[in-house]
């Protein structure tokens, strides 16, 4: 099984929808959903802001 990407993404990995994340004090390792699709994302950088999605 291949590892999931790590880098992450500002955007929703599900829906693609700009998160606009920017102003909000977010920690690396905090979840947060998406505010589109609801989906468990997990915060894995803060500047830039980089997302995966939470896997539990
Ligand atoms: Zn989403």
């Amino acid at each position: 099984m291949a590892r999931p990407p790590e880098e992450g993404s500002e955007r929703c990995p599900e829906c693609e929808s700009d998160l606009e994340l920017d102003g909000y004090e977010l920690d690396v390792g905090e979840t947060i959903n998406c505010p589109e699709c609801s989906i468990e994302l997990r915060i894995v950088s803060e500047n830039p802001t980089r997302v995966v999605l939470a896997e539990e």
